[in-house]
């Protein structure tokens, strides 16, 4: 069971991509004075495709490949 990727990491019912969820955490500290405005977290990222061999993040458009099934032979 993969939790975590170089670049993503499972949250249980998605996946995050690591380097926003960073600027999110350093965002809240700069701004942890203003009750107005609470802070949105990272979009969650999608599946590259339909045989999830990949996510890609909405946000900063990273994108990273788990496997590729077609290249296993080689
Ligand atoms: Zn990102």
């Amino acid at each position: 069971m993969v939790h975590q990727t170089t670049h993503f990491f499972n949250l249980g019912y998605g996946w995050l991509c690591k380097h926003c969820s960073s600027e999110t955490a350093e965002r809240k500290q700069q701004h942890r004075h203003n009750h107005a405005s609470k802070p949105q977290p990272p979009p969650l990222a999608r599946w590259v495709d339909q045989s999830h061999s990949g996510l890609i993040c909405p946000r900063c458009g990273i994108q990273e490949n788990f496997y590729s099934p077609l290249n296993t032979l080689t």
